[in-house]
């Protein structure tokens, strides 16, 4: 718009410029000890990231998808195995089971909520599945008692991937302590984040914790001596420090994203728009608030014009990805998911967004009139 600033889909610098003096005072903290790869800082964040899990263990890594590598390896899959994956999800989900030699096998989601559908989950189980690795999507908890029964009457396990949804609730419960293990990302935009790169797995059990503190630390327990191949995943102290930080700020920014995705849920009632389904018994952080409309690029363009960034999550769903062409699906094969990657629109929303801009989304929507 003329003259006037764009309201960013997500606005980092806000928060920044907001809180510069406690983020910068953390990072000086571990420059003057010099605690720079994993640490003191590190772990001092792996406890309170545990804490507020209400879990036993967290173990901090580099990233998510590490986290859900670990994961997989934590609990023994590898070459020949086979795990449950939703198709409509950030393609690391997949990554972290193709890494092990394991294949991802793809499920397609409800069509209301968008998240995996435990009524398709059955007909993909075989002999060579070893986990259902299930997806809090855009902040919302998939079915978790429903995967988790299925889960039992076959022996498998059941992972979560909570980098959409730290904070999320199923029945009161929190994302992360629901599966047999929880990977989260701290990546720059999910709702908790480092100034770079972060991640964590958690879990209730130590044997995991265990062996995921001596996989990411390049697979030794005394050093330089390496019992197994080991990989260099752990988390940066500088990185600790400001999650340390952040972590403190996190329950204030998830009521605000509560309080805008609750108003955009009540007051979008243009019926050219579908929203996500949020069933009752969760308590979604509104990591992104997605809506499906019958022309993405038509719409983007319109929000653009009035002053408004929108993105899309995600425009080619797993199955359909060029890298996973090997498997063999074919469109058709994900319905839910393929309609959601051809239609959906991803609205401005983060915690520091004012009630004015909220209005300005809400009113724009209501009234686009679409092509
Ligand atoms: C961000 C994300 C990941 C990967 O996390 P990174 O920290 O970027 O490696 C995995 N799964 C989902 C659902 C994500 O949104």
């Amino acid at each position: 718009m003329e003259g006037k600033k764009m309201l960013k889909r997500i606005d980092l610098t806000r928060d920044y410029r907001r809180h510069k003096k406690e983020y910068l005072a953390a990072m000086e903290a571990v420059c003057e000890e010099t605690a720079f790869s994993g640490g003191k800082f590190a772990d001092q964040f792996d406890r309170e990231f545990a804490a507020f899990c209400g879990v036993p263990y967290a173990a901090g890594v580099n990233n998510g998808t590490s986290a859900l590598h670990c994961a997989m390896l934590a609990l023994g899959i590898g070459a020949g195995d086979e795990v449950i994956v939703p198709a409509n999800t950030y393609i690391a989900t997949a990554w972290g089971v193709t890494y092990t030699g394991a294949v991802p096998v793809f499920v397609d989601c409800t069509e209301d909520t968008w998240e995996i559908d435990p009524d398709k989950i059955e007909e993909k189980i075989t002999d060579k599945t070893k986990a259902i690795l299930g997806v809090h999507l855009y902040g919302q908890p998939f079915e978790f008692n429903k995967v988790k029964a299925i889960a039992d009457k076959h022996g498998l396990f059941v992972v979560e991937d909570c980098a959409q949804a730290h904070g999320a609730e199923y029945e009161g419960r929190l994302a992360g302590s629901l599966g047999e293990l929880g990977c989260f990302s701290f990546y720059p935009g999910k709702n908790l984040y480092a100034f770079g790169e972060g991640g964590s797995v958690t879990c209730f059990k130590k044997e995991y914790y265990d062996a995921i503190t001596t996989l990411k630390n390049q697979g030794c327990e005394v050093r330089y001596y390496h019992d197994v191949v080991g990989y260099n995943y752990r988390l940066e102290g500088l990185q600790g420090a400001v999650l340390s930080v952040s972590l403190k700020f996190l329950p204030e920014w998830t009521k605000r994203r509560r309080e805008i995705g609750r108003r955009y849920l009540k007051e979008i009632t243009n019926p050219r728009i579908t929203m996500q389904a949020h069933p009752e018994n969760t308590n979604p952080v509104f990591h992104l608030f997605v809506i499906t409309v019958e022309d993405p690029a038509d719409f983007i363009a319109y929000m653009e014009q009035k002053g408004m960034e929108c993105n899309r999550h995600y425009p080619v769903p797993c199955h359909l990805q060029k890298a996973y062409e090997d498997l063999g699906y074919e469109k058709g094969d994900c319905p839910n998911a393929e309609y959601l990657a051809s239609h959906c629109v991803t609205l401005p929303l983060f915690p520091e967004m004012t009630e004015e801009e909220a209005g300005m989304v809400i009113e724009a929507c209501n009234g686009y009139e679409g092509r």
